[in-house]
């Protein structure tokens, strides 16, 4: 059961010389060989002899006692990241023979600290998606109900978490696309201040709110990763410079009068699942006890959260994927005209969410509707902004579910598009304000389906969102039962 552990309690057993590195790893192995036909949540699995080399390597270094925190840890990645000499595809046809010629800082750093990466996740195509059925490789199903969606856009690497198929992962978010899945899941995912981790290596949906950040089984675990990956990156400009806070500690620090506000827009929007709705409730009390200060406050510009992300993100999206013609990256279709080339190259290798951002995005960027869409966006992003300032004048942080609902049945909601959009109503406003996010499971419906619980913080305020978060998370024991035999 080497696999179940926890980031923390692997590292913990690997020191004690309860188990070796190399039976961590096949454990984990066995369960991808077991399980990935059914939950699909690795696109590309690294060569088994090449991990197990590097499994003994770490073993031989553990033994010396002198070692970097994460050896041996095997780890999963988003296929929308790039990794040295390891197929990174987006989940995009058009990049199915890609090869980065190098790796993301984030998982230069990670790697660098001794984690073994086992494989590249599944994802809705470069993170356009909420349910994870818009890969090009196939949708990847909940291990919690095999019905239901993961969630998206890092579907692939929720569900590797929370089906034991490695210890963490590294995964992307830009609206929401690390928390949803992660609630979905019943695991612990981060989404960090735009500029606290390097985007360097990531490929880019929406630069101005795309992040980078773990997905992992506990807070404490969160806290590890994020002490290695966060930090300035002289290879992307908008990371900042600021010192990076001991997580691990802060997480342990009491939260008696703290002041914690529930945004009235999220506990009254139309569909708000009354279960959801209950463990929310039951968890505001929890606090009370604890002797935290409940405040309701007001975030008025919600609503507006989902239209404006709609108009901003497709618009980034259509530039950036741009680079994406099949002369410069991956793969050919070929034609007598360089336009055919062109056309071919992304009608074969883009599925369809992908292409109606890169058309939605183009119109609004185009020169009648620039003023009319793109700008009137921006202007409302800055009142979104605005609302977050405002309100954490009065209180420390936010509290919200990560979802308005749990996990969705498979097909529900991808043939209606405003739908599955608006499944992001509690994540986009966060990522529009760049402002640190993060899901923790809060507890299970009647049909022991797990719901993520988001704590939403000011800008470079991690610590204190992890700190509460470490506070409120569900029972680990609980969802780990659930995974084994539920
Ligand atoms: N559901 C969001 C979208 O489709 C998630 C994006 C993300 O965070 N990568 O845009």
């Amino acid at each position: 059961m080497l696999k179940n552990l926890n980031l923390t309690r692997a590292v913990e057993g690997l020191k004690n010389k309860d188990f070796k590195a190399t039976e961590l790893l096949e454990s984990v192995i066995d369960r991808i060989e077991e399980r990935n036909n059914r939950i699909n949540a690795f696109i590309t699995v690294v060569d088994f002899d090449n991990l197990k080399k590097k499994a003994s390597e770490a073993d031989k270094k553990i033994a010396t006692g002198d070692y970097p925190i994460l050896s041996g840890i095997p780890f999963g990645v988003k296929d929308a990241i790039c990794t040295k000499g390891i197929r990174s595809t987006g989940a995009a046809k058009i990049l199915d023979n890609y090869k980065a010629p190098y790796s993301a800082t984030v998982v230069k750093k990670i790697e660098d600290n001794g984690a073994i990466m086992v494989g590249k996740q599944n994802c809705d195509s470069f993170g356009h998606g909420a349910s994870n059925e818009q890969s090009m490789y196939g949708l990847v199903r909940n291990p919690i109900d095999e019905s239901r969606v993961a969630g998206g856009s890092s579907g692939g690497s929720a569900a590797a978490v929370a089906d034991n198929q490695c210890i963490f992962s590294v995964a992307e978010d830009t609206g929401g696309s690390i928390r949803q899945p992660a609630s979905f899941c019943g695991v612990v995912g981060l989404r960090p201040s735009y500029g606290r981790n390097s985007r360097y290596g990531i490929m880019p949906m929406a630069s101005s709110l795309d992040t980078v950040g773990p997905i992992a089984k506990s807070v404490e675990d969160i806290a590890v990763l994020m002490e290695i990956m966060a930090g300035r990156d002289e290879k992307d400009a908008t990371t900042v410079n600021e010192p990076v806070p001991n997580y691990s500690k802060e997480i342990n620090k009491s939260i008696k009068n703290l002041k914690i506000g529930i945004p009235k827009e999220y506990m009254e929007l139309d569909g708000l699942d009354s279960e959801v709705e209950k463990i929310m409730n039951s968890k505001i009390k929890e606090l009370e006890e604890l002797g935290v200060q409940i405040q309701s406050v007001s975030l008025p510009h919600t609503k507006y959260a989902i239209p404006t992300y709609y108009i901003l993100v497709p618009s980034e999206d259509s530039s950036n994927l741009g680079r994406l013609d099949g002369i410069r990256y991956g793969v050919r279709v070929d034609g007598n005209e360089l336009y055919d080339i062109y056309a071919g190259s992304r009608a074969a290798g883009f599925p369809a969410e992908v292409k109606r951002r890169i058309i939605i995005g183009t119109y609004s960027l185009s020169a009648g509707y620039y003023d009319a869409y793109y700008r009137k966006a921006q202007k409302v992003r800055t009142l979104i902004s605005r609302d977050f300032e405002e309100v954490f004048k009065k209180v420390d942080v936010l509290l919200t579910s990560t979802s308005p609902f749990p996990a969705f049945k498979i097909g529900e909601k991808v043939d209606d598009i405003l739908q599955m959009y608006t499944a992001d109503a509690f994540v986009a406003p966060a990522a529009l304000a760049g402002l640190p996010a993060l899901s923790v499971p809060g507890g299970l419906t009647k049909d022991n389906l797990p719901v993520g619980l988001q704590i939403i913080g000011p800008r470079m305020g991690e610590a204190q969102v992890l700190n509460v978060g470490n506070k409120i998370c569900f029972n680990n024991a609980d969802i780990q039962i659930i995974r084994i035999y539920g």
